[in-house]
């Protein structure tokens, strides 16, 4: 109600953002008010260019510009070895470690009743037809070490048992509640290695 129409619209979408509250935004909103014309263009247009061109990958559901994705493709990976996260940014995590060579599945989110996200809300159903079209001796859960995290885990545990497929648990040891991404390449790895069949 302080701003002129033109900047307050501006300040309510970037509020939107995750992490963005209302102060940051108005902040943001100025920046952008001051930036040269040219540069909020390219801002605008990495946002819509971005939202055109990702799509899913139809193998690992991570985020990708070409289909199947980069790493689904590679055939210096293991793609016998099934690495499962939530998140895209937790495959960045794990290469990191530069010592894990098998492929990802990216769940694009954790089972957590709580906020109403039951396992048809998670990219499940694209696992499952991995697994059972054949050719995969191990799936290694390595979602978050928090509640979500874990019920998702144990969630797909048991949804693998049937398929006679070994399913380990990447190590604890990780912090507690903790998300992959915030955790050291060096931890990371130890609890990539420390992994166990559940
Ligand atoms: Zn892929």
């Amino acid at each position: 109600m302080y701003y002129v129409e033109p900047i307050a619209r501006l300040i309510r979408q970037l509020s939107r953002l995750p992490g963005i509250g209302p102060k940051t935004a108005q902040r943001l909103a100025f920046f952008i008010l001051k930036m040269e014309k040219r540069q909020v263009i390219e801002l605008a247009n990495a946002m819509v260019r971005a939202k055109d061109e990702i799509g899913y990958c139809s193998i690992c559901c991570n985020l990708t510009d070409r289909d199947p994705c980069n790493l689904c493709r590679r055939e210096d990976r293991d793609h016998s070895i099934i690495c499962v996260v939530e998140e895209p940014k937790d495959v960045v995590a794990m290469e990191k470690t530069r010592e894990y060579k098998g492929t990802y599945h990216v769940l694009q989110g954790a089972i957590s009743p709580m906020e109403g996200i039951g396992p048809e809300e998670i990219r499940l159903k694209e696992l499952l037809a991995r697994v059972k079209d054949g050719g995969i001796r191990e799936i290694i859960l390595a979602t978050n070490p928090d509640v979500e995290g874990e019920a998702t885990a144990m969630y797909i545990a048991r949804l693998m048992k049937p398929l006679g497929v070994k399913v380990t648990r990447i190590a604890r040891g990780l912090p507690e509640g903790g998300a992959l991404e915030y955790v050291d390449e060096v931890t990371l790895l130890k609890a990539l290695e420390g992994r166990y069949e559940i």
